[in-house]
């Protein structure tokens, strides 16, 4: 499979839709910044948008939600074939479940010119996504991932940090990336939203976010990692909007954590004498003694 660097894509948001599961962190409201009063709306805006744009894109993504147990996200990947038969839209991508993904509906997503699919794996181990309410475990991602290649559809890794009942595990993440042939990643933190278990847990004095020195610690070594291992890093980090901001109870949640990630990976480089400072942008240099005051606590 292709790793997928950069791609030109037109992201359609269907928040919570068909989701069987409300896992302990989601407050997909928040996190895609669509209201519930409004998503139906901006569903026809989106397709009212394709038709009339003079524009081209390599996909049109459905995100949020769990498009293949909705009649919604089926609805719209039907809605989006005139659209790539005419060739402004290069195919379909979205974001689901691992356990939506069955041999059942593969042939369906081939023909649907589906030719991406962003996997919610979010960890690696059994123990954390029972903790975190997942309903599936690490063999169903797996299972998912294999029946997409033979179908040949890339696949996208969406993983979180920073998760309840979590360990050493989050640095397996690269190397099982490598292994599964993920084309690319997305990498969050978790962050306290509102609205979740999880903050419930928080509030309780049950669950402890990681501060931001500990999330771009943990980040740097992962993303790091997998670009040592030639996989793309699409994401780190939720995109900042007045939902989310108003949403956000605690947690590593900044405006330029991707900056903050890149700053750190450069400072190990620099350290390690693999590239000199003079070489890294000065926004990012700025950084640096934060890192060392970080290395020095030790309290990664
Ligand atoms: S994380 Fe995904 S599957 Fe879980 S509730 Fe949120 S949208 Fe649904």
């Amino acid at each position: 499979m292709a790793k997928q660097k950069s791609k030109r894509i037109y992201p359609i948001f269907i928040p919570f839709t068909g989701c069987r599961f409300r896992c302990s962190f989601c407050n997909q409201w928040a996190s895609s910044g669509v209201s519930q009063d409004e998503y139906r709306k901006k569903i026809e805006q989106s397709f009212d948008f394709l038709m009339h744009s003079e524009k081209k894109y390599d996909e049109v993504s459905i995100y949020g939600g769990t498009p293949l147990w909705s009649g919604t996200g089926w609805d719209i990947m039907e809605r989006l074939q005139p659209f790539v038969e005419s060739g402004k839209v290069g195919g379909v991508r979205l974001s689901t479940r691992p356990d939506s993904i069955t041999p059942d509906i593969i042939q369906k997503l081939v023909d649907l010119h589906v030719t991406t699919v962003e996997i919610g794996i979010q960890s690696l181990s059994d123990k954390v996504l029972q903790c975190v309410n997942r309903g599936h475990t690490v063999a169903d991602v797996e299972r998912a991932i294999s029946l997409l290649h033979d179908s040949g559809i890339d696949v996208i890794g969406q993983f979180m940090i920073g998760l309840p009942c979590e360990g050493e595990e989050i640095y397996d993440i690269p190397g099982w990336a490598w292994k599964h042939n993920i084309a690319g990643v997305r990498i969050f933190p978790l962050i306290v939203l509102e609205n979740t278990e999880i903050a419930s847990w928080y509030k309780e004095g049950k669950y402890k976010p990681l501060d931001v020195d500990e999330a771009v610690y943990k980040l740097a070594r992962i993303v790091r990692q997998l670009e040592e291992y030639d996989i793309p890093v699409i994401q780190i980090g939720l995109h900042s909007s007045k939902e989310l901001q108003k949403a956000v109870l605690a947690g590593p949640y900044v405006g330029n954590l991707g900056e903050m990630v890149r700053s750190f990976i450069n400072f190990m480089l620099v350290n390690e004498g693999k590239i000199k400072e003079d070489d890294v942008p000065v926004s990012q240099r700025r950084m640096f003694d934060r890192w060392r005051r970080v290395i020095q606590r030790g309290n990664t």
